[in-house]
């Protein structure tokens, strides 16, 4: 292991406080992670000696500022390396950034008996946006079944493929079930017969490198509040031709070229999509993010982490009682289950009395528990930063909870 977990956990203010009188476990990585100093650190210069009005001024704090905004959505370009650096959008997050696409893609593309593909294992919002988007239209929602692991059904997903597709949507990761999908086989696919695809990579970018030129996908959208940075800014990545090719979203300051009552034209690439002030100050705090994660190297996170979720899945896997749900051959470090008899909410919040944050609920993948067959899961999602001690701080606290349940 070439990672020092206790010197790392040291970086994060937020994991040395106890609760309820003791030592704080921090696994509910997959909601929010927790963040570093020099984040917290980049939000407060900003704000302290940085802080104006960016793209609009000519004065110094003004020009300075928006250099900096510009160089994030560079960090940004190289850290999943996109070809331009005007295919980096900054939303609110994963989720405007669905409904971006859902909506302009939407109004340019999508016609009356037309179809749209998603999973069965997505998040809400790279459902809802899509449903909307069919209702608006007359358009047809098909959705890709997996197996008891926990996997996509591929041949179930050529199956779907019919010239009335225009688009597939699929998570590169699931926040439920920790699942890592073949994109690169999921794009492949779809670009046979000329179908663009939106990769939903919320839960992937904190756990592994990201390429988006060697996925070839069209287009890819993350939150920072999952990547050690800021809430409130997520990116949208879209290939350049689709980007120009789709209307905007949101409309008003910054993304017009010129506005007459008569007739208003659209800036550029990628003002175009980011109408109003911007998020500024979270956007460059997500630099610093980025720029930290490099410094630690995704492939080190990537190998501690495995190492965590393989000594979680057989410590806690043994415990009688324990179901997993979430089998996938390839797995991030996001480990699902229920308790026989207890039902999780009970469960999570006997587990938090012990200190321990966990999950507990359907994880807004409600169409994912009915194919589980479950009203929600338990989960606990491991960060770098966590340990094995803390691993078997929940063994004990979960045999406390088959206890008293007893
Ligand atoms: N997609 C997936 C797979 C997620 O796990 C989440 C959040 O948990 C989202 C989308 C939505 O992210 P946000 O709430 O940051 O917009």
């Amino acid at each position: 292991m070439s990672l020092d977990v206790h010197k790392i956990r040291n970086d994060f203010p937020i994991l040395s406080q106890e609760v309820y009188k003791k030592p704080l476990v921090y696994f509910d990585n997959g909601a929010t992670t927790q963040k570093p100093q020099i984040v917290i650190d980049e939000e407060i210069k900003v704000y302290s000696q940085e802080n104006s009005n960016i793209h609009r001024g000519v004065h110094y704090l003004s020009e300075q500022l928006t250099q900096r905004y510009e160089d994030a959505r560079k960090t940004v370009q190289s850290f999943i390396n996109a070809e331009h650096n005007h295919e980096i959008v900054f939303t609110s997050g994963t989720t405007e950034a669905i409904n971006l696409v859902a909506f302009s893609f939407g109004e340019q593309y999508v016609a009356e008996g037309d179809e749209i593909i998603v999973s069965t294992m997505e998040h809400h919002a790279n459902i809802v946006p899509w449903q909307m988007l069919c209702d608006r239209k007359k358009a047809k929602l098909k959705i890709i079944p997996i197996n008891d692991k926990g996997e996509l059904l591929i041949d179930e997903y050529k199956k779907l493929i019919s010239d009335k597709t225009k688009i597939v949507a699929v998570n590169h990761v699931s926040n439920v079930l920790g699942t890592v999908n073949d994109i690169k086989q999921i794009i492949d696919i779809a670009h046979k017969y000329d179908i663009p695809v939106l990769i939903d990579g919320a839960q992937s970018i904190q756990h592994e490198k990201v390429d988006v030129k060697e996925y070839d996908c069209d287009f890819f959208v993350f939150s920072g509040h999952k990547l050690y940075g800021p809430t409130g800014i997520g990116v949208l990545y879209g290939k350049e031709k689709w980007l120009n090719s789709i209307p905007p979203y949101k409309t008003g300051g910054e993304m017009i070229k010129k506005v007459s009552f008569e007739k208003t034209t659209f800036n550029e690439l990628p003002f175009k999509f980011e109408a109003g002030t911007p998020n500024y100050t979270s956007a460059i705090g997500l630099a610093a993010a980025i720029n930290y994660i490099d410094n630690i190297g995704l492939d080190n996170i990537a190998l501690y982490e495995k190492e965590l979720l393989d000594y979680a899945t057989q410590k806690l896997g043994s415990i009688k009682g324990l179901n997993i749900i979430g089998t996938a051959d390839n797995k991030v470090s996001v480990f699902s289950f229920d308790l026989e008899n207890i039902h999780h909410y009970d469960a999570g919040m006997i587990i938090d009395k012990m200190g321990i944050a966990v999950r507990t609920g359907h994880h807004c993948a409600e169409p994912l528990m009915n194919r589980f067959n479950v009203e929600g899961t338990i989960r606990a999602s491991f960060s770098f930063y966590n340990t094995k001690e803390e691993i078997d701080k929940l063994y004990d606290a979960i045999l406390t909870v088959q206890q008293m349940f007893a």
